[in-house]
């Protein structure tokens, strides 16, 4: 608990120290309107970082605090990839304005249906998929399946051509704010809980968040579930 109240300190003094000393400056210099309109931009930017830390850490405490999701609720899964889906092209336009682009490929939804809760799946599905959009550069693909597993497991697949994870640092994923690629995380606006908050999900529909990774050639993340 000390560790993580010292880690959400020091994620939300970075961007309030960036946002105190801009409005010192614009309390201090007389600036241009164009200097300005830059300072607002940058101000926005960083508040707009504290406000994504803010949501992902209250995900995490509901997740942490409240009941198991009720198993009586089947979970309309192509609506949900649908939706996650077009979130995932907006951003991966977003993040390749004037380059080639990614190739995003959604394949159908499943046969079958998945019990738990719609609103946790989507938050740990769109991590997923939006991980891959934001760490795999211009030119790459993403694949994104639900699929039948060993054991009469089911799982959503996500498989990217993008920069891999070393060895060393998979046993380490999933950890709260544990980041591979520090400035890749905080340019994509990354606030180093999604793939938590992807595992705290699959936890608690009796699963687990599992990942293959090759340095240099892409990355599979899934989310598996029991039968
Ligand atoms: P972040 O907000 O920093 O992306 P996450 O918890 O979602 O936080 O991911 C943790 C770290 O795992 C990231 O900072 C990144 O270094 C690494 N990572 C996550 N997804 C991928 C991916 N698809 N390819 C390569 N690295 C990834």
């Amino acid at each position: 608990r000390r560790d993580f109240v010292a880690n959400v300190s020091h994620e939300i003094r970075t961007p309030l120290t960036v946002l105190a000393g801009f409005v010192e400056t614009m309390q201090s210099l007389s600036l241009s309107d164009t200097e300005r309109e830059n300072y607002l931009g940058l101000m926005a930017a960083q508040a707009d970082r504290m406000q994504t830390l803010v949501q992902d850490l209250l995900t995490l405490s509901r997740l942490e605090g409240s009941p198991l999701p009720d198993s009586h609720e089947l979970i309309d899964l192509a609506a949900l990839m649908a939706e996650c889906e077009a979130e995932a092209r907006g951003l991966s336009e977003l993040m390749n304005p004037d380059k080639g682009g990614q190739q995003l490929v959604f394949e159908p939804p499943p046969a079958f249906r998945l019990a738990g809760s719609a609103s946790e799946l989507r938050s740990a599905a769109s991590n997923l998929i939006n991980n891959a959009v934001r760490y795999t550069p211009s030119g790459g693909s993403i694949r994104v399946r639900w699929e039948h597993a060993p054991a009469g497991h089911v799982r959503l697949a996500v498989t990217d051509t993008g920069a891999g994870i070393a060895p060393e640092h998979l046993s380490r994923i999933g950890e709260r704010f544990y980041r591979v690629d520090r400035s890749r995380s905080r340019e994509s606006g990354g606030t180093g809980l999604g793939l938590a908050i992807a595992k705290h999900v699959a936890q608690r529909h009796g699963g687990e968040l599992q990942v293959v990774s090759e340095l240099g050639r892409g990355s599979t993340f899934s989310l598996v579930f029991p039968q």
